[in-house]
């Protein structure tokens, strides 16, 4: 039975004051538990309920889960609504019209802010100049923007009409954006003509020229483009339209174009850490839900709160925690264009202190960078800062280490904040497993409990219910409303992704490990493609990884399992300490350590047998670790896998030299 083993236990526990519970939104543990009874006693009227009372439908649903053709689950499929009217002329509606929507930051330091009546005028500007256009329910546009005010607006004006977007990150490069326009079949494509990042003007209109110039999207009619620096572009008339000429003379009223529940809102490519990416297909109505319920939920937003939360609008965490959910639930939101390390690496803090943020999420590779750069230059370490507004900080995109996160709790949450720790994929829409602020206990490394109505479990291969303490594979063993609808244009791929006939075909497979503790709490252990398999001992990665990462020395570390004759696979490691690479000598001295290290930590079955040393490590532009291409680096070959999405290609050739 392919169950994995566990190595690690991790036992500090930390409970959210009475203070906290007093005031939260879901307040306390009863609390907690009331919801998720009631989504287990009735589980259509539950989210029947919550559907009515989160979203103003123009036509109220009648029906709400379809499972006739499961896995092609449906809900709330004959209602309908506009998810840009929920976002924005609702809160014209109920007194939060000259509320602060969006407080923008730019690269260099610059604040504007924005109301929601005027977010919802230049929504309505725009939308009409794409429908003038010809632009209308059903087509596709790319996005492919900096952080900026103006993707909220291209994303909102796009769901006013009904046109389904794909937001391409803007780091990608043009053969990846060719392939999502050619995937999607765009008939828009919405960019500007660069983005500054860290002080640097980098193109983005130019990588749309040469996209195009690979073929393959003559479908596209029209590139608006946004001008944000003034920079020099190539230009073809008659195609190419600036955004703010688009928007001239248009009226601030764009009358919303009521969709079905289940219209697609978006499709949107993942990271491609386990392979090439897929085109994940997202509804209307479920979405939104999920997404302002779980910024109630898990955030635990008021009325009062500056939240802020670093993802690109180009990720998942920047649809559904930025451009979506905030504005769903009235938020005032910072919006950062900025990178963390950037005039300096007090960046984030001073920017907290600056808006007086009370809620911060952010990604674990930006928290380990930011402990490397604190320890580099103190000056710039959180504790200089004054941090006090903040009251819930979040992680998301990776496994955090127990050791990131308790330095995450106590240097940036002064020992007070709650740390959520969420876990959710593309595919999931929004969070499925993670704590709730004012309710439960957080062991640091885990994800903790399912949100309400999410039917979480942990099973072999066969699809049984593994026991507690025991690793497995994670999966969703009900539907729920944010759920992936089909990967786009490849239902075969859908299915057999996510919904594997060896599982009954009906059961979400997520494609990580987890175990459970006895407390119920999820773990995650790594993606099932990495598992290792060492003298017969299945063993995640995560846990190995913590591990390292626990040495004091140890900034970021790796594993992966190479074949091996005596033990099936050997543990090979990749290492970036934090202070600069060792030559050598010093390398073997410290990976003698380090082996030792793990030994004592977990025990001698996961000791690496080799560590290699890296400045950094190969992170897909969402800084996420492609531990597929560590396993061919690892043997010694060379890489032809998909790396459409690889940040760092040169670290490749650094980490293939074996000590
Ligand atoms: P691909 O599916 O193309 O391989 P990806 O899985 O990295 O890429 P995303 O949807 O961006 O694409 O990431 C989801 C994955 O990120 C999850 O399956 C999980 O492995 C990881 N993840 C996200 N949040 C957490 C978390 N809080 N704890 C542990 N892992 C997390
Ligand atoms: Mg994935």
């Amino acid at each position: 039975m392919s169950t994995i083993d566990s190595v690690l236990t991790e036992t500090r526990v930390f409970q959210p004051s009475a203070e906290f519970v007093k005031q939260a939104n879901v307040p306390g543990m009863a609390a907690y538990q009331a919801l998720c009874d009631e989504a287990e006693r009735d589980f259509e009227g539950f989210w029947a309920r919550l559907a009515r009372e989160t979203l103003q439908w123009s036509k109220p649903f009648t029906r709400t889960l379809d499972e006739s053709n499961a896995p092609f689950y449906k809900w709330f499929d004959d209602g309908e609504l506009n998810v840009s009217y929920n976002c924005l002329d609702v809160n014209l509606a109920n007194g939060n019209a000259d509320k602060v929507a969006i407080i923008f930051e730019s690269d260099d330091g610059a604040v504007t802010k924005v109301t929601y009546r005027e977010l919802h005028a230049r929504v309505g500007r725009f939308a009409n100049g794409i429908k003038a256009l010809g632009y209308k329910k059903g087509d596709r546009s790319i996005i492919y923007m900096p952080m900026s005010i103006e993707a909220v607006v291209a994303m909102q004006a796009c769901a006013r009409l009904g046109i389904t977007h794909s937001v391409v990150f803007g780091g990608f490069s043009a053969k990846s954006l060719q392939e999502r326009i050619v995937d999607v079949g765009a008939t828009l494509v919405i960019t500007a003509d660069e983005q500054v990042r860290g002080g640097k003007t980098i193109p983005l209109k130019p990588a749309v020229e040469e996209a195009f110039a690979m073929g393959g999207c003559e479908a596209v009619k029209n590139v608006v483009v946004y001008r944000r620096t003034g920079g020099k572009v190539a230009w073809t008339e008659g195609r190419d339209l600036w955004m703010h000429d688009v928007e001239k003379g248009q009226s601030d009223q764009c009358e919303p174009v009521q969709v079905e529940a289940e219209h697609p809102l978006f499709v949107l490519y993942t990271s491609g850490s386990t392979g090439k990416p897929k085109g994940v297909q997202h509804s209307s109505a479920g979405y939104l839900l999920w997404a302002a319920l779980t910024m109630k939920w898990t955030f635990d937003l008021k009325p009062s709160d500056v939240y802020w939360c670093t993802a690109d609008v180009g990720w998942v965490t920047g649809h559904t925690y930025i451009a979506y959910g905030p504005l769903a639930v009235g938020a005032t939101q910072i919006v950062f264009e900025g990178v963390p390390t950037y005039p300096n690496a007090g960046r984030f803090w001073e920017t907290i202190q600056k808006h007086r943020c009370s809620i911060f999420y952010t990604a674990p590779t930006a928290i380990r960078s930011l402990i490397k750069a604190a320890e580099a230059s103190p000056d710039h370490h959180p504790k200089k800062y004054d941090l006090s507004s903040l009251r819930v900080i979040g992680s998301v995109g990776e496994p955090i280490n127990p050791e990131a996160w308790m330095w995450y709790y106590n240097n940036v949450g002064g020992e007070r904040c709650p740390v959520v720790d969420t876990w959710w994929q593309t595919e999931t829409g929004g969070h499925m497993i993670t704590p709730l602020p004012g309710a439960t206990g957080l062991k640091p490394g885990s994800c903790t409990l399912p949100l309400p109505g999410i039917m979480a479990a942990i099973v072999d291969e066969t699809g049984e219910d593994v026991e507690l303490g025991k690793g497995g594979f994670l999966v969703v063993k009900r539907p729920w409303p944010a759920m992936i609808r089909t990967i786009w244009g490849d239902p075969e791929r859908f299915k057999k992704s996510y919904y594997p006939e060896e599982l009954g075909g009906t059961c979400y497979l997520a494609g990580d490990g987890a175990n459970r503790d006895t407390d119920g709490y999820f773990w995650i252990m790594g993606r099932i493609d990495d598992v290792l398999n060492v003298s017969g001992h299945r063993l995640g990665t995560m846990e190995v990884e913590s591990a390292l990462v626990a040495h004091p020395m140890v900034a970021e570390a790796a594993v992966v399992g190479r074949p091996d004759d005596l033990t099936g696979e050997a543990v090979v490691a990749f290492v970036v300490l934090k202070r600069a690479r060792p030559d050598d000598a010093e390398a073997a001295e410290i990976a003698k350590e380090l082996r030792n290290w793990v030994a004592k930590e977990i025990g001698p079955i996961a000791k690496p047998k080799e560590i290699r040393f890296g400045d950094n490590l190969p992170k897909t532009r969402s800084g996420k670790i492609m531990r597929r291409l560590l396993r061919v680096v690892a043997q010694g070959e060379s890489v032809t896998q998909d790396v459409s999405t690889l940040e760092n290609p040169a670290i490749l050739e650094q980490l293939g030299k074996a000590l």
